[in-house]
């Protein structure tokens, strides 16, 4: 019997993109090695507005719970025209849990620092390196596999 050889993955950037990838490869059982320039996972970004197609998928990777935990749910979304301030439309969330009925999965406002928390604590027991304060880039005549790909401390592309 022939063992099946575990490909070797590098995730470019811990950022919210490279956490939920990371995340979803080792739900399939893969062991993904991420590589962040940052020397730190900063807290900056604003607030970013989770709809459905995102809770649903963070459901699924069993991370929405904790998630939950730094969100807020909105009672309604309000749209106004931008100059007079003039109420244009409005879509019940909260309210008479309205979007989750319609939509399978709820709708979150959370700081992208705070999501990024919670992305990284989830992969804090797990086989998924993170690399810090590290610059990962293609060599210029590497061809297109990543594992060409060479590491470099504190260099930029
Ligand atoms: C003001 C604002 C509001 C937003 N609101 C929303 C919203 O409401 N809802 C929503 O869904 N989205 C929103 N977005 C978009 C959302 O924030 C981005 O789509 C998302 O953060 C992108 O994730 P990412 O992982 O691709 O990139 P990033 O979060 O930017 O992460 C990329 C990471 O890769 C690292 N990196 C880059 N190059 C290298 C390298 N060569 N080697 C090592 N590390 C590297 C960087 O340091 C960084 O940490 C908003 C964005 C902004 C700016």
């Amino acid at each position: 019997m022939s063992a099946v050889r575990q490909p070797s993955i590098a995730i470019i950037g811990a950022g919210i993109g490279g956490l939920v990838l990371a995340h979803a490869l080792r739900a399939r059982g893969f062991a993904p090695d991420l590589y962040e320039q940052s020397p730190e996972l900063p807290e900056i970004g604003a607030a970013v507005a989770l709809a459905a197609n995102a809770t649903r998928e963070l459901e699924r990777l069993r991370l929405l719970d904790d998630v939950r935990l730094s969100s807020t749910e909105p009672t309604e979304l309000i749209h106004r025209d931008g100059r007079s301030g003039v109420r244009i439309s409005s879509h019940r969330v909260r309210l008479g849990q309205n979007y989750e009925k319609r939509y399978g999965a709820p709708y979150f406002g959370i700081h992208r620092a705070d999501l990024q928390k919670a992305l990284r604590a989830g992969l804090a027991h797990d086989d998924v390196d993170i690399t810090l304060d590290t610059v990962r880039k293609r060599e210029p005549n590497a061809g297109r596999g990543l594992d060409k790909a060479h590491v470099c401390e504190r260099c930029r592309a």
